[in-house]
């Protein structure tokens, strides 16, 4: 019997490749007219914009996935992101790490040994957890419990998972802007820097150590390519399918597919797991259990079309706060949006000349958002528009409303419709707590042989390096299945 994959974003696509490459049948349903997920792309009039990730580490983890014709090329960039501090103050972040302790550390005023440690320490840490916290089921006791994990007993401290990371990077830092700089890898998860625990200083060595890439065709690319791969590989892709039941019949999955019924052996749901529970499993136990977990934040984006280059601008940028502990609690409250939001303006232009017309730009705009809870859109993007406007145009010392030719908007109610995701989490549920890995949806669900999950609201988490590490684990835990199964 074959399997059945529900969704065709990052994870469906790269989990739909593994269990193809092993001799599986497998069907991806996808209820959108294109593959992609959140990884979507919108092009008009000579410009074009990746319309979610823009952020790309670890791009080894694509390597086993697609065949040498297929791989990506990728520009790995000098400077991570250029960061406008409110006083005024500019600030780029090399990607060398050597460089960036050599560069902050002139423009903090601090030790360029503490930073140097700082990425050191950031880098044992990684090495520490991502074996057992990444690429492991972490949910099956017998992976817990193996004597190669006993070191974490001991090790428990260096993890500081008592201290918030904002405190930590304050104690490391003082009060200067790199705490924010440090700060801000919490929302890579779309979590709360002043909540997080330390241990997620961990991020900062994905991108400090081990280098920020662009895909030289764009993000987008990574799904065309993981698209081609599968189809390659005789995966069949059903577009327009939403599904919208599951049951367990004796010893298969019935899936209902628009009006449809097809049997499986093995289901991997790749969607929000809340939507899931909601929508397709209909069980409201699972659904209270995952709805008692605090959600990742979710985002505004302005895609602008510029009829100009804008000198200023690199690939990554981003504009502070005068607030930031102010703007987490806003997002919290969730009850309007922060007057001085954290700007973070993505210009793939600066390097990927096609992706504007001849002197002009592709900004992609984004601002944290709470989760949708209802309220006007129209009435928010209209008041944070201007605000917006103002702080650039303040920050670059240029003008911007006038050149902008283009203009589509993304806020979380569009991002829950058009993907299923949760409120618009970008990140599935938030890491705020000290036991959020472990509180995470896992790859499987006990009592339920046969079904699966991978992406971004599950175990390892979101963000695309964790989305394909789901894809391999869920890989792995059919094997594992099937082994102990005869
Ligand atoms: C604006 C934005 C910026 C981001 N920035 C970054 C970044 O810089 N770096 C980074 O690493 N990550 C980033 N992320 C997060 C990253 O995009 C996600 O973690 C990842 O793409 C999730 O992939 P997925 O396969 O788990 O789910 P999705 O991409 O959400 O795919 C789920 C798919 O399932 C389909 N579907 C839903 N319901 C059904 C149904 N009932 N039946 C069939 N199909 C269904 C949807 O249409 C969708 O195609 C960002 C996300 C957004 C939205």
């Amino acid at each position: 019997m074959a399997i059945a994959i529900i969704g065709s974003g990052i994870s469906g696509l790269a989990v739909a490749i593994r269990l193809s490459r092993a001799g599986k049948r497998v069907f991806v349903y996808e209820s959108g007219a294109t593959y992609g997920g959140k990884m979507g792309v919108f092009e008009k009039d000579g410009y074009r914009f990746d319309m979610g990730p823009s952020l790309f580490t670890l791009p080894d983890q694509l390597s086993d996935l697609l065949d040498d014709d297929l791989k990506i090329e990728t520009i790995r960039l000098k400077t991570l992101n250029r960061n406008f501090f409110s006083d005024g103050k500019v600030f780029d972040a090399p990607a060398d790490s050597v460089a960036f302790a050599e560069e902050a550390s002139k423009a903090f005023a601090i030790d360029k040994r503490i930073l140097r440690d700082y990425l050191k320490e950031a880098k044992a840490l990684w090495e520490l957890t991502a074996p057992v916290f990444i690429y492991r089921s972490l949910h099956r006791l017998k992976d817990l419990i193996k004597w190669s994990n006993y070191h974490y007993l001991y090790r428990w401290t260096q993890l500081k998972p008592f201290t918030s990371l904002h405190r930590y990077n304050q104690r490391r830092f003082g009060n200067s802007g790199l705490v924010m700089l440090f700060d801000r890898y919490a929302t890579y998860n779309g979590s709360n820097p002043y909540l997080t625990p330390a241990t997620l200083r961990v991020i900062s060595h994905l991108e400090n150590n081990l280098g920020a890439y662009l895909p030289v065709r764009g993000m987008r690319s990574i799904v065309d390519a993981l698209y081609q791969q599968a189809i390659r590989l005789g995966v069949e892709v059903i577009f327009n399918a939403r599904v919208s039941n599951i049951v367990r019949v004796g010893e298969r999955w019935e899936l209902t597919v628009n009006d449809s019924i097809q049997g499986y052996e093995k289901v991997i749901n790749t969607i929000d797991v809340r939507t899931f529970y909601r929508e397709i499993f209909k069980n409201k136990s699972l659904l209270l259990k995952e709805s008692k977990k605090e959600l990742s934040t979710s985002a505004l984006i302005f895609y602008w079309g510029i009829d100009r280059r804008i000198e200023k601008l690199d690939v990554h940028n981003v504009f502070y706060s005068s607030n930031y502990h102010e703007e987490f609690k806003e997002l919290k409250r969730g009850t309007k949006l922060f007057d001085d939001p954290t700007v973070y303006v993505y210009n793939s232009s600066v390097v990927i000349k096609e992706d504007a017309p001849e002197n002009c730009s592709n900004l992609f705009i984004m601002i944290n958002a709470p989760t949708d809870r209802g309220p006007d859109w129209v009435s928010w993007v209209n008041q944070i528009r201007p605000i917006i406007l103002r702080k650039l145009e303040k920050a670059l010392g240029d003008e911007l409303e006038k050149w902008i030719v283009l203009e589509k908007v993304l806020t979380p109610r569009m991002i829950e419709t058009g993907t299923g995701s949760f409120g618009g989490a970008l990140y599935g549920s938030a890491s705020n707590r000290i036991d959020s890995a472990f509180k995470r949806h896992p790859n499987f669900l006990k009592g339920y042989p046969g079904l699966y999950f991978a992406g971004g609201s599950v175990h390892p988490g979101g963000g695309v390096p964790l989305c394909l590490a789901s894809a391999k684990i869920v890989e792995m835990l059919i094997n594992e299945d099937e082994k102990n199964n005869g």
